[in-house]
């Protein structure tokens, strides 16, 4: 709640700034839609209702669980996109650097690269990061008018909140899950945030949509 306090205080124009200061163009290589660049995509309730009604079988429960149960049992925020198993790891909807679903790809499809969030660096200093991989892909220094940027800031912040209004909707749903049911907390396996379910065995996941917990069976990040 401290983080989406610290999002509303953050000006539009100042994040409409930084958009037109940055100038960036997209060089359409279709590489952001792989794993081997981004980790997975995370999607929010409303890209998991209209992704199903396209492809069902195009989403998985997100790996990075957040908690796990004595019994093994994962609990994670949300969902992603599956990848198609290939080298680079593409999404499902990747056919030849072009996304199939184009007009109905998620909300975090649609502001990559830009972010709008407080992460650690390498050092773990934590401030606002604005874009992914910045200066490593597309082109910078273009035009883009003002009502544009401005446009973009307000889906960003959008996004941003959205994101943390569902990890805030989860973590009340696991409060009450645990007590009601009287679960005991277990220790996780790994304190890597982008950790993968383990893939020599399927393990139960209790994955978040639309304020209640659906369970699946995930081996390697995959669903059963
Ligand atoms: S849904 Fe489309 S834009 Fe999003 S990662 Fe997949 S191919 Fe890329
Ligand atoms: S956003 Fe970047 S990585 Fe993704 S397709 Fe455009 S240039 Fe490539």
């Amino acid at each position: 709640m401290q983080e989406q306090n610290r999002l509303f205080g953050f000006p539009m124009e100042r994040l409409a700034g930084i958009i037109k200061e940055c100038g960036f163009r997209c060089g359409c290589c279709g590489q952001c839609c792989t794993r081997r660049v981004n980790g997975h995509v995370f999607l929010l309730d409303h890209d998991v209702g209209l992704i199903r009604t396209i492809d069902p079988r195009a989403v998985e429960p997100a790996p990075g669980p957040e908690f796990r149960d004595g019994s093994g049992t994962f609990y994670v925020s949300g969902f992603a996109l599956r990848s198609k198993g290939d080298a680079a790891g593409s999404c499902w909807f990747l056919e030849d650097s072009r996304c199939r679903i184009y007009n109905h790809r998620p909300y975090g499809c649609r502001i990559y690269p830009f972010m709008l969030r407080r992460k650690p660096d390498a050092l773990g200093n934590v401030d606002w990061r604005y874009i992914a991989d910045g200066g490593e892909h597309g082109e910078y220094h273009h035009p883009i008018p003002w009502e544009a940027c401005l446009e973009l800031a307000r889906d960003i912040k959008m996004y941003e909140n959205a994101v943390l209004t569902q990890e805030i909707s989860f973590l009340e749903v696991v409060e009450n899950h645990f007590s009601q049911h009287r679960v005991q907390h277990g220790t996780m396996l790994s304190h890597d945030p982008g950790r993968q379910f383990p893939d020599d065995h399927p393990v139960t996941v209790m994955a978040y949509y639309e304020g209640t917990l659906e369970k699946h069976h995930v081996r390697g990040g995959y669903d059963h």
